[in-house]
């Protein structure tokens, strides 16, 4: 599925500008987060691609084909987009088993498809398994139970995974009874003869009214494909339940109801659900929210892993950064339905195009000190630093990524704000402390270029050491200033500890104090 491209998109209501004139154009096969705040228009975004929300203008393509265009009247409904959504609150049917729950939606779909050989499509999953006999037996002898018995579910379910075939074939195989004969190869063989006589009947047949069977088992005619607006058949269904279901690894719950699974598990019942269909694109608002801190970290690894596995284009909500740092190869990041910077997380993270970027992307936060200055010296600044220490700031000639241009709307009262940091100091409460109006130039550090157990640099004391064992946030004052280092390993200071502060990087951004906008990206020297 190519791009999904957003052209001038806008949504207001009222006068209230909730996404403003955005600009994006998605790859195909794009693991995109939409970041930001709360409230700053990630799900109307999300709504407005999906066909959940009318834009009040712009225009949106998916996969060239425009799905709404304000100036040509176009506004292709969401359930034509060929999309699938996985939200927050995904609440399975509770009356119905884990396979019926993913099956359910398959069993409604009614479109052009290919048509398809149903039989043929079966004998040969079926005769895909008699030729790798050893395989077979060996899957049925490794689904013995402890008194020997073979556990027929078990085995059957593990003949779908292994070979990819349906229930039904599963069931047929079991039932030949190959595992207990005497002459296990003979049975084999004249099955496998008999699957492939039906096979060779259906291509006859089918070659009679001048059709040709493709690997898939569609009917083709002259090169075309064969399509007819019809149901999915119910070996379909089945297949396309246990490919999803092999994804999340699942299988072993089919039979199960949703009360009788772990948050997890219903999660991933869940996601199969909305993967079954095959959707091009898969959004996804929120999904992991409802889940404790250990199971989200091990559902974002299996996203990541589903979104490799299933080939779709996934576009992710979240006000987390840390979950959009993790998961995705574009954060699109918006503030105030601004889009700031739509970049790879680590770009965002080393090269934040302003203020709001630096702020908001990083764990612990950037530290933001505000700086004058004094004098330029060829490409170098001198400045003036924490209450009058002198540094000189020098550029490493990196190229610097603009902040993407805002067309302001004539009627617009909330996208003029430019954002103001924090800046902590010991002694202002948080909204005192932010950055003054007329700063002239704002310096972002990342706590993991603080360096204190240097010989030189400025002098400081630690204001609080907070070690979790693989590394130890440290707050050190600087006069009145306190700025958050990381330095990695359980390493214990004592509150009061003298130490000199030195940044050792050229990784030092310098921001535009009115504006906002990142300048350079350089080294400080004390
Ligand atoms: P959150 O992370 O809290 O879900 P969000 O970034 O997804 O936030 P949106 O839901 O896109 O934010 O909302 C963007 C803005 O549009 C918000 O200020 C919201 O109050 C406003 N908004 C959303 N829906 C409507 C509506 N139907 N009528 C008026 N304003 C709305």
């Amino acid at each position: 599925m190519p791009d999904i491209v957003l052209t001038n998109v806008t949504k207001k209501w009222d006068r209230f500008y909730a996404v403003d004139n955005l600009n994006l154009v998605i790859d195909d096969n794009a693991f995109v987060t939409l970041l930001g705040p709360s409230g700053c228009g990630k799900t109307t975004t999300l709504r407005m691609i999906a066909g959940l929300e009318t834009p009040t203008s712009g225009r949106i393509t998916i996969g060239g084909t425009t799905v709404f265009d304000s100036e040509a009247g176009i506004n292709v409904p969401a359930n034509k987009r060929r999309v699938g959504f996985l939200f927050q609150n995904y609440a399975l049917w509770p009356n119905m088993t884990v396979y019926k729950n993913i099956a359910f939606g398959l069993s409604n779909i009614k479109e052009d498809l290919p048509v398809i050989d149903d039989g043929a499509l079966a004998a040969a999953g079926q005769l895909r398994v008699l030729e790798n006999l050893p395989d077979m037996l060996k899957i049925i002898e490794e689904s013995k139970d402890k008194s020997g018995k073979i556990d027929a579910d078990k085995a059957a379910l593990h003949l779908i995974d292994g070979f990819e075939i349906s229930a039904g074939s599963a069931k047929d195989l079991l039932n030949l009874r190959i595992h207990e004969s005497l002459e296990p190869n003979s049975v084999a063989a004249a099955k496998a003869d008999k699957l492939r006589a039906e096979l060779e009947a259906a291509r006859k047949k089918h070659a009679a009214s001048g059709h040709v069977l493709n690997e898939r088992f569609e009917l083709v005619k002259d090169g075309k494909v064969l399509t007819k607006t019809r149901k999915l058949s119910a070996e379909e269904i089945d297949l396309k339940v246990r490919k999803v279901a092999r994804i999340v690894k699942i299988g072993m719950f089919m039979d199960r109801y949703p009360s009788e699974l772990s948050g997890g598990q219903q999660q991933r019942v869940a996601i199969a659900r909305t993967l079954a269909p095959e959707p091009s694109v898969l959004f996804m608002d929120e999904p992991l929210s409802n889940l404790d801190a250990k199971l989200r970290l091990e559902m974002r690894s299996e996203l990541q892993r589903l979104h490799i596995d299933t080939g779709s284009t996934f576009i992710y909500v979240t006000h987390d950064q840390m979950e959009a740092m993790t998961l995705a190869s574009k954060i699109c990041l918006i503030n105030n339905g601004v889009l700031q910077q739509y970049a790879a997380p680590l770009d965002v993270y080393n090269k934040p195009v302003n203020l709001f970027a630096a702020d908001f992307v990083g764990s612990p936060a950037i530290n933001f000190i505000q700086a004058s200055g004094t004098g330029q010296n060829g490409a170098s600044t001198a400045l003036s630093v924490l209450d009058g220490i002198k540094a000189v700031f020098t550029p490493n000639g990196a190229e610097i990524e603009k902040a993407p241009e805002v067309i302001q709307a004539p009627d617009k009262s909330n996208k003029d704000v430019v954002f103001r940091p924090n800046i902590p100091n010991v002694e202002y409460t948080d909204e005192a402390a932010r950055v003054a109006e007329d700063a002239e130039y704002i310096l972002g550090v990342r706590p993991e270029y603080i360096r204190i157990d240097g010989k030189s640099g400025i002098e400081g004391e630690i204001y609080s050491s907070m070690p979790t064992g693989m590394e130890t946030t440290v707050r050190i004052r600087v006069g009145n200033h306190l700025l958050t280092g990381v330095v990695f390993g359980g390493v214990l200071y004592r509150i009061g500890q003298r130490v000199r502060v030195s940044f050792e990087t050229d990784g030092i951004i310098l921001f535009d104090g009115k504006g906002g906008g990142m300048i350079a990206q350089g080294s400080l020297s004390i």
